[in-house]
Protein backbone atom coordinates (compact mmCIF):
# COMPACT_ATOMS: atom_id res chain seq x y z
CA UNK A 1 0.00 0.00 0.00
CA UNK A 2 0.89 3.44 -0.39
CA UNK A 3 -0.48 6.57 0.52
CA UNK A 4 0.14 10.25 -1.60
CA UNK A 5 1.24 12.61 0.68
CA UNK A 6 1.23 16.22 -1.38
CA UNK A 7 3.87 18.24 -1.29
CA UNK A 8 1.76 21.86 -1.35
CA UNK A 9 4.59 25.15 -2.65
CA UNK A 10 6.50 22.70 -4.12
CA UNK A 11 6.49 24.15 -7.28
CA UNK A 12 7.87 27.20 -6.13
CA UNK A 13 11.11 25.69 -4.81
CA UNK A 14 14.62 25.92 -6.59
CA UNK A 15 14.60 23.45 -9.42
CA UNK A 16 17.69 21.40 -7.78
CA UNK A 17 15.08 20.88 -4.62
CA UNK A 18 11.93 20.23 -6.81
CA UNK A 19 14.40 17.43 -8.85
CA UNK A 20 15.50 16.20 -5.44
CA UNK A 21 12.06 15.77 -4.18
CA UNK A 22 11.07 14.51 -7.58
CA UNK A 23 13.26 11.94 -7.41
CA UNK A 24 12.46 10.59 -4.06
CA UNK A 25 9.15 10.20 -4.66
CA UNK A 26 9.53 8.96 -8.09
CA UNK A 27 12.00 5.88 -6.44
CA UNK A 28 9.14 4.72 -4.47
CA UNK A 29 6.43 5.28 -6.92
CA UNK A 30 8.72 2.98 -9.44
CA UNK A 31 9.45 0.40 -6.24
CA UNK A 32 5.83 0.40 -5.46
CA UNK A 33 4.72 -0.28 -9.25
CA UNK A 34 7.43 -3.34 -9.02
CA UNK A 35 6.17 -4.59 -6.33
CA UNK A 36 2.63 -4.24 -6.21
CA UNK A 37 1.58 -4.20 -9.37
CA UNK A 38 1.69 -7.44 -11.50
CA UNK A 39 2.03 -6.21 -14.58
CA UNK A 40 5.58 -4.16 -13.82
CA UNK A 41 6.48 -6.89 -11.54
CA UNK A 42 6.72 -9.10 -14.56
CA UNK A 43 8.06 -6.84 -16.56
CA UNK A 44 10.63 -5.14 -14.34
CA UNK A 45 11.99 -8.46 -13.17
CA UNK A 46 12.30 -9.77 -16.95
CA UNK A 47 14.27 -6.80 -17.85
CA UNK A 48 16.47 -7.08 -14.74
CA UNK A 49 15.65 -3.42 -13.63
CA UNK A 50 16.35 -2.48 -10.15
CA UNK A 51 14.01 0.31 -8.79
CA UNK A 52 15.99 1.42 -6.11
CA UNK A 53 18.57 2.73 -8.50
CA UNK A 54 16.11 4.51 -10.77
CA UNK A 55 16.77 8.22 -11.16
CA UNK A 56 15.05 10.96 -13.36
CA UNK A 57 18.08 11.04 -15.21
CA UNK A 58 17.71 6.75 -15.98
CA UNK A 59 14.27 6.86 -16.36
CA UNK A 60 14.42 7.19 -20.21
CA UNK A 61 15.68 4.04 -20.10
CA UNK A 62 12.75 2.12 -18.56
CA UNK A 63 10.26 0.40 -21.05
CA UNK A 64 7.49 2.69 -21.68
CA UNK A 65 3.42 1.45 -21.40
CA UNK A 66 1.10 2.26 -24.13
CA UNK A 67 -2.67 2.29 -23.85
CA UNK A 68 -3.16 -1.16 -26.09
CA UNK A 69 -1.02 -3.06 -23.16
CA UNK A 70 -3.16 -1.62 -20.49
CA UNK A 71 -6.49 -2.63 -21.95
CA UNK A 72 -5.08 -5.90 -22.89
CA UNK A 73 -3.70 -6.84 -19.60
CA UNK A 74 -5.68 -4.17 -17.74
CA UNK A 75 -6.37 -6.46 -14.72
CA UNK A 76 -2.59 -7.28 -14.18
CA UNK A 77 -2.21 -3.51 -13.42
CA UNK A 78 -4.23 -3.47 -10.61
CA UNK A 79 -1.66 -2.97 -7.17
CA UNK A 80 -4.04 -3.07 -4.21
CA UNK A 81 -7.09 -5.63 -3.53
CA UNK A 82 -10.25 -5.12 -4.90
CA UNK A 83 -12.08 -4.06 -1.47
CA UNK A 84 -9.32 -1.10 -1.48
CA UNK A 85 -11.07 0.50 -4.88
CA UNK A 86 -13.74 2.79 -4.71
CA UNK A 87 -14.43 4.21 -7.81
CA UNK A 88 -14.16 2.94 -11.41
CA UNK A 89 -14.40 4.83 -14.43
CA UNK A 90 -14.37 3.83 -18.16
CA UNK A 91 -11.73 5.24 -20.72
CA UNK A 92 -11.67 5.20 -24.15
CA UNK A 93 -9.54 2.83 -25.14
CA UNK A 94 -7.23 2.60 -28.64
CA UNK A 95 -10.09 -0.19 -29.78
CA UNK A 96 -13.66 1.89 -29.31
CA UNK A 97 -13.25 -0.88 -25.89
CA UNK A 98 -13.31 0.86 -23.14
CA UNK A 99 -10.33 0.24 -20.54
CA UNK A 100 -11.48 0.21 -16.59
CA UNK A 101 -9.75 2.59 -14.33
CA UNK A 102 -10.04 1.77 -10.80
CA UNK A 103 -9.34 4.25 -8.36
CA UNK A 104 -8.61 4.08 -4.43
CA UNK A 105 -9.62 6.42 -1.72
CA UNK A 106 -5.75 7.47 -1.72
CA UNK A 107 -6.30 7.97 -5.76
CA UNK A 108 -9.02 10.44 -5.10
CA UNK A 109 -7.45 12.48 -2.09
CA UNK A 110 -4.47 13.18 -4.75
CA UNK A 111 -7.03 13.52 -7.70
CA UNK A 112 -8.85 16.35 -4.96
CA UNK A 113 -5.29 18.22 -4.39
CA UNK A 114 -4.63 18.43 -8.08
CA UNK A 115 -7.45 19.89 -9.18
CA UNK A 116 -7.44 21.92 -5.83
CA UNK A 117 -4.03 23.73 -6.52
CA UNK A 118 -4.73 23.91 -10.00
CA UNK A 119 -7.44 26.05 -9.54
CA UNK A 120 -5.58 27.69 -7.11
CA UNK A 121 -2.82 28.55 -9.68
CA UNK A 122 -5.13 29.98 -12.52
CA UNK A 123 -6.57 32.43 -9.78
CA UNK A 124 -9.60 30.76 -8.25
CA UNK A 125 -10.57 31.22 -4.65
CA UNK A 126 -13.04 30.13 -1.97
CA UNK A 127 -15.09 33.11 -3.33
CA UNK A 128 -15.63 32.25 -6.22
CA UNK A 129 -18.85 30.15 -7.82
CA UNK A 130 -18.45 27.40 -10.29
CA UNK A 131 -20.65 26.23 -12.71
CA UNK A 132 -19.66 22.67 -14.43
CA UNK A 133 -21.16 22.73 -17.98
CA UNK A 134 -19.43 18.55 -17.87
CA UNK A 135 -20.90 15.77 -16.51
CA UNK A 136 -20.18 14.24 -13.08
CA UNK A 137 -21.27 10.47 -13.81
CA UNK A 138 -20.95 7.94 -17.09
CA UNK A 139 -17.75 6.35 -15.81
CA UNK A 140 -15.84 9.59 -16.52
CA UNK A 141 -13.60 10.61 -13.66
CA UNK A 142 -13.02 14.33 -15.16
CA UNK A 143 -16.44 15.89 -13.83
CA UNK A 144 -15.72 14.52 -10.51
CA UNK A 145 -12.07 15.78 -10.50
CA UNK A 146 -13.45 19.81 -11.20
CA UNK A 147 -15.88 18.95 -8.43
CA UNK A 148 -13.72 17.46 -5.78
CA UNK A 149 -10.82 19.92 -6.48
CA UNK A 150 -13.30 23.34 -6.45
CA UNK A 151 -15.48 21.86 -2.90
CA UNK A 152 -11.52 21.61 -1.50
CA UNK A 153 -10.78 24.94 -2.51
CA UNK A 154 -13.53 26.03 -0.64
CA UNK A 155 -15.42 27.38 -3.40
CA UNK A 156 -18.94 26.70 -4.27
CA UNK A 157 -19.64 23.88 -7.07
CA UNK A 158 -23.07 24.11 -9.50
CA UNK A 159 -23.47 20.85 -11.19
CA UNK A 160 -25.47 21.70 -14.10
CA UNK A 161 -23.34 18.57 -16.21
CA UNK A 162 -24.44 18.06 -19.73
CA UNK A 163 -27.24 20.10 -20.13
CA UNK A 164 -28.60 22.25 -22.77
CA UNK A 165 -27.90 25.85 -23.66
CA UNK A 166 -31.32 27.03 -22.25
CA UNK A 167 -30.94 25.70 -19.02
CA UNK A 168 -26.86 26.58 -18.25
CA UNK A 169 -28.53 29.97 -19.70
CA UNK A 170 -31.05 30.29 -17.02
CA UNK A 171 -28.75 28.65 -14.34
CA UNK A 172 -26.14 32.05 -15.03
CA UNK A 173 -29.01 34.19 -14.79
CA UNK A 174 -30.00 32.99 -11.49
CA UNK A 175 -27.08 32.12 -10.23
CA UNK A 176 -23.99 34.21 -11.24
CA UNK A 177 -21.16 32.13 -11.34
CA UNK A 178 -17.93 33.31 -11.51
CA UNK A 179 -16.66 30.78 -13.24
CA UNK A 180 -17.09 28.55 -15.98
CA UNK A 181 -15.69 24.97 -16.73
CA UNK A 182 -16.55 23.09 -19.76
CA UNK A 183 -15.38 22.37 -23.52
CA UNK A 184 -14.48 25.82 -25.50
CA UNK A 185 -17.40 24.93 -28.11
CA UNK A 186 -19.93 24.52 -25.67
CA UNK A 187 -18.72 27.66 -23.93
CA UNK A 188 -19.12 29.76 -26.82
CA UNK A 189 -22.57 28.28 -27.76
CA UNK A 190 -23.69 29.07 -24.72
CA UNK A 191 -22.12 32.71 -24.94
CA UNK A 192 -23.73 32.97 -28.46
CA UNK A 193 -27.12 31.68 -26.28
CA UNK A 194 -27.45 34.41 -24.25
CA UNK A 195 -26.69 36.99 -26.85
CA UNK A 196 -29.14 35.76 -28.91
CA UNK A 197 -31.55 35.66 -25.63
CA UNK A 198 -30.38 39.51 -25.22
CA UNK A 199 -28.35 39.22 -22.24
CA UNK A 200 -24.92 40.12 -22.90
CA UNK A 201 -22.73 37.38 -21.47
CA UNK A 202 -20.19 40.34 -20.44
CA UNK A 203 -22.84 41.60 -17.62
CA UNK A 204 -23.57 38.73 -15.51
CA UNK A 205 -20.52 38.65 -13.89
CA UNK A 206 -18.14 35.97 -15.20
CA UNK A 207 -14.79 36.20 -15.07
CA UNK A 208 -12.87 33.34 -16.01
CA UNK A 209 -13.30 30.23 -18.28
CA UNK A 210 -11.51 26.99 -17.72
CA UNK A 211 -11.59 24.98 -21.31
CA UNK A 212 -11.05 21.48 -21.08
CA UNK A 213 -11.46 18.46 -23.95
CA UNK A 214 -9.87 20.98 -26.73
CA UNK A 215 -6.99 23.41 -26.86
CA UNK A 216 -7.42 27.05 -27.19
CA UNK A 217 -3.96 27.76 -27.96
CA UNK A 218 -1.26 26.98 -31.25
CA UNK A 219 1.85 26.30 -30.50
CA UNK A 220 3.33 29.60 -30.19
CA UNK A 221 1.03 29.71 -27.28
CA UNK A 222 -1.34 32.57 -29.06
CA UNK A 223 -4.91 31.88 -29.08
CA UNK A 224 -7.22 29.63 -31.34
CA UNK A 225 -10.09 31.32 -32.96
CA UNK A 226 -12.05 29.26 -30.09
CA UNK A 227 -9.62 30.92 -27.51
CA UNK A 228 -10.01 34.68 -29.13
CA UNK A 229 -13.68 34.37 -29.07
CA UNK A 230 -14.19 33.16 -25.61
CA UNK A 231 -12.46 36.12 -24.42
CA UNK A 232 -14.23 38.27 -26.73
CA UNK A 233 -17.83 37.08 -26.27
CA UNK A 234 -17.05 36.83 -21.79
CA UNK A 235 -15.25 39.24 -21.31
CA UNK A 236 -13.40 36.58 -19.14
CA UNK A 237 -10.23 35.21 -19.13
CA UNK A 238 -9.64 32.22 -20.88
CA UNK A 239 -7.74 29.23 -19.16
CA UNK A 240 -6.80 25.75 -20.58
CA UNK A 241 -5.91 22.73 -18.14
CA UNK A 242 -5.11 18.83 -19.49
CA UNK A 243 -5.62 15.90 -18.04
CA UNK A 244 -6.25 12.19 -18.94
CA UNK A 245 -8.33 9.94 -16.72
CA UNK A 246 -5.41 6.70 -16.87
CA UNK A 247 -2.75 9.32 -15.21
CA UNK A 248 -5.12 11.08 -12.91
CA UNK A 249 -2.70 13.57 -13.42
CA UNK A 250 -3.66 17.80 -14.91
CA UNK A 251 -1.92 19.96 -16.01
CA UNK A 252 -3.61 23.72 -15.70
CA UNK A 253 -2.68 26.91 -16.73
CA UNK A 254 -1.38 29.34 -14.37
CA UNK A 255 -2.23 33.23 -14.31
CA UNK A 256 0.58 34.24 -16.50
CA UNK A 257 -1.24 31.89 -19.51
CA UNK A 258 1.69 30.67 -20.53
CA UNK A 259 1.53 26.41 -20.23
CA UNK A 260 -0.44 24.19 -18.21
CA UNK A 261 2.12 23.68 -15.05
CA UNK A 262 3.42 20.29 -13.88
CA UNK A 263 3.21 19.65 -10.43
CA UNK A 264 6.31 17.97 -9.49
CA UNK A 265 4.58 15.90 -6.60
CA UNK A 266 2.25 14.54 -8.55
CA UNK A 267 3.98 13.54 -11.62
CA UNK A 268 7.49 13.38 -14.20
CA UNK A 269 6.40 14.46 -17.47
CA UNK A 270 8.64 13.69 -20.57
CA UNK A 271 8.02 14.26 -24.78
CA UNK A 272 9.03 11.10 -26.84
CA UNK A 273 9.55 10.83 -30.62
CA UNK A 274 7.96 8.30 -32.72
CA UNK A 275 10.11 5.78 -31.63
CA UNK A 276 9.89 6.53 -28.35
CA UNK A 277 13.57 8.53 -27.38
CA UNK A 278 12.78 11.87 -24.79
CA UNK A 279 12.99 15.03 -26.66
CA UNK A 280 14.63 18.19 -25.40
CA UNK A 281 12.23 21.04 -23.68
CA UNK A 282 10.58 22.69 -26.82
CA UNK A 283 10.76 19.67 -29.44
CA UNK A 284 6.95 18.35 -30.44
CA UNK A 285 6.63 14.76 -29.74
CA UNK A 286 4.30 12.42 -27.63
CA UNK A 287 3.36 13.12 -24.14
CA UNK A 288 4.27 10.53 -21.85
CA UNK A 289 3.14 10.73 -18.29
CA UNK A 290 4.70 8.75 -14.63
CA UNK A 291 1.95 10.11 -12.22
CA UNK A 292 3.39 10.08 -8.69
CA UNK A 293 1.89 8.17 -5.75
CA UNK A 294 -0.86 6.84 -7.31
CA UNK A 295 -2.05 3.46 -5.40
CA UNK A 296 -4.61 1.25 -7.16
CA UNK A 297 -3.36 1.25 -10.80
CA UNK A 298 0.08 2.54 -11.03
CA UNK A 299 1.73 3.28 -13.81
CA UNK A 300 5.40 4.11 -15.34
CA UNK A 301 6.07 5.90 -18.44
CA UNK A 302 2.50 5.95 -19.60
CA UNK A 303 2.10 7.21 -23.99
CA UNK A 304 -1.20 9.76 -23.71
CA UNK A 305 -1.22 9.38 -27.11
CA UNK A 306 -1.20 13.36 -27.32
CA UNK A 307 1.57 15.31 -28.86
CA UNK A 308 2.30 18.41 -27.27
CA UNK A 309 5.84 19.81 -26.05
CA UNK A 310 7.39 21.05 -22.87
CA UNK A 311 8.53 24.63 -21.72
CA UNK A 312 11.01 24.97 -18.74
CA UNK A 313 12.20 28.34 -17.03
CA UNK A 314 10.59 30.00 -14.25
CA UNK A 315 6.85 30.99 -14.78
CA UNK A 316 5.96 34.43 -14.47
CA UNK A 317 4.08 33.24 -11.63
CA UNK A 318 7.15 32.33 -9.49
CA UNK A 319 6.53 28.48 -10.22
CA UNK A 320 9.58 26.70 -11.16
CA UNK A 321 8.04 23.43 -12.65
CA UNK A 322 8.13 22.83 -16.19
CA UNK A 323 4.75 23.58 -18.43
CA UNK A 324 2.92 21.79 -20.45
CA UNK A 325 1.91 23.14 -23.81
CA UNK A 326 -1.06 23.16 -25.48
CA UNK A 327 -1.98 19.64 -27.25
CA UNK A 328 -1.15 20.19 -30.46
CA UNK A 329 -2.80 16.95 -31.91
CA UNK A 330 -3.21 12.98 -31.15
CA UNK A 331 -0.11 10.65 -32.23
CA UNK A 332 -2.86 8.67 -33.99
CA UNK A 333 -4.49 11.31 -36.01
CA UNK A 334 -0.84 12.05 -37.64
CA UNK A 335 -0.69 12.53 -41.04
CA UNK A 336 2.54 12.13 -43.41
CA UNK A 337 1.84 14.24 -46.24
CA UNK A 338 4.74 13.63 -49.12
CA UNK A 339 7.09 13.58 -46.19
CA UNK A 340 6.14 15.97 -44.04
CA UNK A 341 4.19 15.49 -40.27
CA UNK A 342 0.95 17.10 -39.65
CA UNK A 343 -2.05 17.12 -37.57
CA UNK A 344 -5.48 17.79 -38.06
CA UNK A 345 -5.11 20.78 -35.22
CA UNK A 346 -2.69 22.25 -37.39
CA UNK A 347 -5.03 22.81 -40.35
CA UNK A 348 -7.87 23.86 -37.70
CA UNK A 349 -4.92 26.67 -36.67
CA UNK A 350 -4.84 28.31 -40.10
CA UNK A 351 -8.70 27.34 -41.59
CA UNK A 352 -9.56 29.53 -38.49
CA UNK A 353 -8.18 32.49 -39.58
CA UNK A 354 -8.75 32.61 -43.20
CA UNK A 355 -11.89 35.44 -43.62
CA UNK A 356 -14.63 33.79 -45.04
CA UNK A 357 -14.40 30.73 -44.58
CA UNK A 358 -17.57 29.45 -42.14
CA UNK A 359 -17.32 25.73 -41.53
CA UNK A 360 -15.09 23.11 -42.60
CA UNK A 361 -14.30 19.28 -41.80
CA UNK A 362 -10.95 17.46 -42.42
CA UNK A 363 -10.24 13.73 -43.79
CA UNK A 364 -7.84 11.70 -44.23
CA UNK A 365 -7.42 8.35 -46.18
CA UNK A 366 -4.40 6.36 -47.45
CA UNK A 367 -3.75 5.20 -50.87
CA UNK A 368 -0.35 4.07 -50.24
CA UNK A 369 1.87 3.60 -47.02
CA UNK A 370 3.78 6.40 -47.59
CA UNK A 371 1.55 9.42 -47.57
CA UNK A 372 -1.98 9.83 -46.59
CA UNK A 373 -4.70 12.27 -48.92
CA UNK A 374 -5.84 14.74 -46.82
CA UNK A 375 -8.71 16.87 -47.94
CA UNK A 376 -10.32 19.99 -46.76
CA UNK A 377 -13.87 20.43 -46.83
CA UNK A 378 -14.39 24.20 -46.96
CA UNK A 379 -18.06 26.07 -46.72
CA UNK A 380 -17.44 29.99 -47.77
CA UNK A 381 -19.49 32.66 -46.76
CA UNK A 382 -17.96 35.10 -48.93
CA UNK A 383 -17.27 35.18 -52.80
CA UNK A 384 -13.63 36.12 -52.63
CA UNK A 385 -12.38 33.37 -50.44
CA UNK A 386 -11.87 30.67 -52.86
CA UNK A 387 -10.31 27.77 -53.28
CA UNK A 388 -6.56 29.16 -54.09
CA UNK A 389 -6.68 31.44 -51.43
CA UNK A 390 -7.22 28.54 -49.14
CA UNK A 391 -4.61 26.35 -50.74
CA UNK A 392 -1.95 29.54 -50.62
CA UNK A 393 -2.98 30.41 -46.94
CA UNK A 394 -2.54 26.38 -45.87
CA UNK A 395 0.52 25.99 -47.69
CA UNK A 396 2.35 29.01 -46.12
CA UNK A 397 1.73 27.31 -42.81
CA UNK A 398 2.13 23.41 -43.59
CA UNK A 399 4.65 23.42 -46.31
CA UNK A 400 2.64 21.28 -47.62
CA UNK A 401 -1.04 21.12 -49.77
CA UNK A 402 -4.01 19.43 -48.90
CA UNK A 403 -6.57 19.11 -51.28
CA UNK A 404 -9.13 21.48 -50.53
CA UNK A 405 -12.44 20.87 -51.73
CA UNK A 406 -15.16 23.76 -51.76
CA UNK A 407 -18.98 22.66 -50.70
CA UNK A 408 -22.05 23.96 -49.06
CA UNK A 409 -22.42 24.82 -45.65
CA UNK A 410 -25.65 22.29 -45.15
CA UNK A 411 -22.66 19.57 -46.13
CA UNK A 412 -20.43 20.28 -44.18
CA UNK A 413 -22.70 20.75 -41.03
CA UNK A 414 -24.17 17.51 -41.79
CA UNK A 415 -20.92 15.66 -41.28
CA UNK A 416 -20.03 18.07 -38.23
CA UNK A 417 -22.46 17.04 -36.14
CA UNK A 418 -22.85 13.56 -37.06
CA UNK A 419 -21.39 12.44 -33.70
CA UNK A 420 -22.91 12.55 -30.59
CA UNK A 421 -20.66 14.41 -28.73
CA UNK A 422 -20.65 17.96 -27.03
CA UNK A 423 -17.76 18.46 -29.62
CA UNK A 424 -17.95 19.24 -33.23
CA UNK A 425 -16.65 16.58 -35.24
CA UNK A 426 -13.45 18.43 -37.62
CA UNK A 427 -11.56 15.32 -38.35
CA UNK A 428 -12.72 12.03 -40.12
CA UNK A 429 -10.14 9.25 -40.53
CA UNK A 430 -11.06 6.83 -43.05
CA UNK A 431 -7.23 5.57 -42.98
CA UNK A 432 -6.82 1.56 -42.59
ZN1 LIG B 1 3.00 29.91 -14.02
Amino acid sequence: MTVFTPRPGLEFLSPDEIRSVQEELLRRHVTYAATASPYYRELFAHQGIDPATVTLESLKSLPLTDKSVFSSRNSEFLAVPREAIVDIVLSSGTTGQPTTVMYTESDLHRLTYNEEISFASCGLTASDTVLLTCTIDRCFIAGLAYYSGVRKLGAAAIRNGLASVESHGEIIRRLRPSVLVGVPTFLLKLGRHLLSQGTDPQSVGVRKLVCIGEPVRDRSLAFLKAGEELEFIWGAKVYSTYASSETITSFCECTAQCGGHLHPDLAVVEIVDEQGCPLPCGEVGEVVVTPLGIEGMPLVRFRTGDTGFLLDGPCLCGRNSVRLGPILGRMRQMMKLKGTTIYPESIYAVMDTIPGVSEYFVTASSDYDLSDQVRVYVAVNDGSCSEGVILERLQAALRVRPEVIITSEETVNRWRNAGNSRKLIRFIDERK
